[in-house]
């Protein structure tokens, strides 16, 4: 029997599996079920004690409009219930599709819950659909209800927090993130994706940084193809820790998008599952050192099912526990491109104008 270092709480159920638009949608339940497999091979959450698996209760439609315009959520419960339809050419809702959403953005919620209330330190809600692109009345990109939003917003309206950081690792810009924030300064959103240039759904440039109150507190560092292992460490390094040293939240979650895998099919991000593993510790470190609850992590995208999603989230879930597993890849990851590291210092000197620590760090 292992200890783990930190009590951490898994969320998943079942019916996470259901979700389906198309058969041969990349979005597709073989993306969560190949993680659980690898997770019991690893004899997690078992044998190792401090790590629990527990379900959830769908979120209470009130929950949901905390976020979500109450004209939209209904849009999906009737599309839902009436056989279905498509929000954008990419999202299409299926008959059961708003029960399970509702019950993924209630995994983010109680994830959000527990660790906040203290039974479990750090929490990784592995829910489907996934939800950083849903805006407050739109959903897109394989998104229907924005459950990192709606957790963020719950934990400030419901639980009584002053201020939450939400970290999106995903590939692509959380652009329904973002829009949710965008005039929020109790809400700081610090995004690393691919450049906007080459993929979806082209929004996150650097001089996207909130508007009104919220000036200064939407971070975006977009990174070109093959920025590897190196740009994510600098990107921490010379930007989210300082940032969010800076900003003292009283809780980090992060948009757990698993999809920057060097083996993914949909992005070039080239990050390996030992880079991920890395990550998530560097944001361990960051609560601790700031006092901050967490880190809540949300699974978002990831689209590599053999290769890709079992090996990060088993490293991502490492981290979080604090349990020593070595997380070994199939196949070795691409080289490098060095642009990525150059980029990520390009950025962090436009964000100097509003971050003493950056700008300590990037003179
Ligand atoms: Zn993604």
């Amino acid at each position: 029997m292992w200890e783990a270092e930190r009590k951490t709480l898994l969320i998943f159920r079942e019916e996470y599996l259901e979700h389906e638009q198309h058969p041969t949608h990349p979005e597709r339940r073989e993306r969560l079920s190949y993680t659980i497999d690898r997770l019991e091979e690893e004899g997690i959450p078992h044998v190792v004690e401090g790590v629990e698996m527990e379900g959830a209760d769908p979120a209470d439609r009130e929950v949901v409009e905390l976020v979500h315009d109450p004209d939209y959520v209904e849009l999906v419960r009737r599309l839902s219930e009436g056989g279905g339809g498509s929000l954008d050419p990419d999202t299409y809702v299926s008959p059961g599709t708003y029960e399970i959403a509702l019950l993924a953005v209630g995994g983010a919620v109680k994830a959000v819950e527990e660790v906040v209330k203290g039974r479990y330190e750090t929490a990784f809600a592995l829910v489907r659909p996934p939800g950083h692109h849903a805006s407050v009345s739109k959903g897109a990109g394989f998104c229907y209800f924005n459950n990192v939003a709606v957790a963020a917003e719950y934990a400030i309206k419901v639980l009584g927090l002053s201020s939450v950081a939400i970290l999106d690792w995903d590939a692509h810009h959380g652009d329904g993130t973002q829009d949710v924030f965008y005039h929020r300064d109790d809400v700081l959103y610090v995004s690393i994706h691919q450049d906007g240039r080459t993929l979806y759904p082209g929004t996150g440039f650097p001089d996207e940084v909130g508007m009104g109150p919220g000036e200064g507190y939407t971070v975006n560092v977009p990174l070109p193809p093959a920025s590897g292992d190196r740009a994510y460490s600098e990107a921490f390094d010379v930007i989210v820790r300082p940032v969010v040293e800076e900003f003292e939240p009283d809780l980090i979650l992060v948009s757990a998008g698993q999809d920057c895998h060097f083996s993914d099919p949909l992005t070039a991000l080239a990050v390996t599952a030992e880079g991920y593993g890395k990550m998530m510790e560097k944001t361990v470190e960051l609560a601790s050192e700031t006092g901050a609850r967490g880190p809540v992590a949300v699974l978002e995208g990831g689209y590599s099912i053999e290769l890709g999603l079992p090996y990060t989230n088993l490293a991502v879930i490492a981290a979080l526990a604090g349990i020593p597993t070595t997380v070994e890849e199939p196949v070795d990851p691409p080289e490098e491109n060095p642009e990525g590291v150059r980029t990520v210092r390009k950025v962090a000197r436009y964000h100097a104008r509003y971050w003493e620590g950056v700008r300590r760090r990037s003179s």
